[in-house]
């Protein structure tokens, strides 16, 4: 058992009408088995990654949760601040977190943005095959410790989103100074040219695309798609709420974007010293897509809890494997869908190998898959 991670786990469930017993309360629990006093130091400067959500996405991390890792943070003299990388224009994505209740005043610390307002304040980092150069956010790069505070969720291309991808698409800005998108988070998204095709003929002209571009590169002159190719980060939301497929882009394979994942992951916390990570899970409002989406689906399984490791490959695969005992919701988007030995509700949804990002990471010296729950007792 010797070569177990620990990963702690806070259930849900409310069996007992006391504060400790409670989901928050829990969460202080763990706090405590964290040992946050031998990670954090004095005046570190410690990242509370989390995603700020979208204007329609409200199933993030809840305010109450965050707050008690900046308190607890705090508490060890350590100096917390909350950020995310720019997913939308930066200074829309802040009033994003604002309307999501993150702010400096609910935060008990600074919110900001890791990688400036205009997403350019990076740094250029070899994350190896398949990625080659990648653009890490600076204030992620230069913190002494990082807690990442992850949403467990489904993904069209990732099946499984949590920590992994909290890390490599939330670590990295959409783009960099000198070379675009191609160092960017698309990057993971897209290969090659990254190339769009539009198919006029199944184009329904419905503006879905249009809408959805955080940075309005799409226009539809003469009814004719056209798209600023500079402008473009490739972040693919485009292609995904079409509804008629007459969108297509050079996408990576499966094997390929999880490695590019697990890499990414490798290189954002390559600037870190042991011990100075913590991972946090939540495994609440399970919806089936990214918190990126203009709007957040209802959960395809029940809440199961909070989930609390230094190990990243360890709770992934913990809440993976716990998602995967869950019965699909009634009313959901996984009403009906085949669950059982081999199916999981995201394999049924996205029919994506997500395990590769837990062996990438594996491989790549970031944890193991064999883990320990232990399940907090009040
Ligand atoms: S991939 Fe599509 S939605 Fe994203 S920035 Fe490019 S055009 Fe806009
Ligand atoms: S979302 Fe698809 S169907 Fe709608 S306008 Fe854009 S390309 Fe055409």
């Amino acid at each position: 058992m010797g070569t177990e991670a620990r990963v702690y786990f806070a259930s849900a469930r409310v069996l007992k009408w006391t504060h400790e017993e409670s989901l928050p309360g829990k969460l202080e629990g763990l706090l405590e088995k964290a040992g946050l006093e031998g990670r954090f130091k004095k005046d570190d400067a410690v990242a509370v990654k989390t995603h700020f959500g979208s204007h329609g996405a409200h199933r993030i991390v809840r305010p109450i949760f965050l707050r008690k890792v900046t308190d607890a943070v705090g508490r060890t003299g350590a100096a917390p601040f909350v950020t995310d990388t720019v997913r939308i224009k930066g200074l829309e994505y802040l009033e994003v977190a604002n309307s999501n209740g993150i702010n400096h005043l609910s935060m008990g610390a600074p919110v900001v943005l890791a990688d400036g307002i205009f997403g350019n304040d990076n740094i250029l980092m070899d994350a190896g095959d398949p990625l080659g150069q990648v653009a890490v956010a600076t204030a992620i790069h230069d913190a002494q410790g990082m807690v990442v505070v992850s949403h467990v969720k489904g993904h069209i291309n990732a099946g499984y989103a949590g920590a992994i991808k909290n890390l490599a698409m939330g670590g990295i800005s959409g783009s960099h100074r000198s070379c675009g998108w191609k160092c960017g988070r698309g990057s993971m998204h897209m290969i090659g040219m990254g190339q769009f095709n539009w198919d006029a003929d199944k184009c329904e002209l419905c503006y879905q695309c249009q809408e959805v571009c955080p940075l309005e590169c799409i226009s539809f002159p003469d009814e004719k798609f056209s798209l600023d190719n500079e402008k473009c980060w490739r972040c693919g939301r485009c292609v995904r709420v079409c509804p008629a497929d007459a969108i297509e882009h050079e996408g990576a394979d499966d094997e390929t974007f999880m490695g590019g994942l697990a890499a990414a992951a490798k290189t954002v916390l390559s600037t870190f010293e042991p011990r100075k990570v913590l991972y946090i899970n939540f495994l609440l409002e399970i919806q089936p897509e990214c918190d990126c989406m203009p709007g957040a689906d209802v959960p395809v399984v029940q809440d199961l809890g909070i989930m609390l490791s230094d190990n990243l490959a360890a709770i992934e695969q913990a809440s993976m494997d716990m998602i995967a005992g869950a019965a699909p919701l009634a009313g959901s988007a996984a009403e009906g869908l085949e669950t059982g030995p081999g199916m999981d509700v995201f394999k049924a949804l996205h029919n994506r190998p997500w395990e590769i990002q837990f062996k990438e990471c594996e491989r790549l010296g970031l944890g193991t898959r064999k883990y320990e729950l232990i399940e907090l007792s009040s």
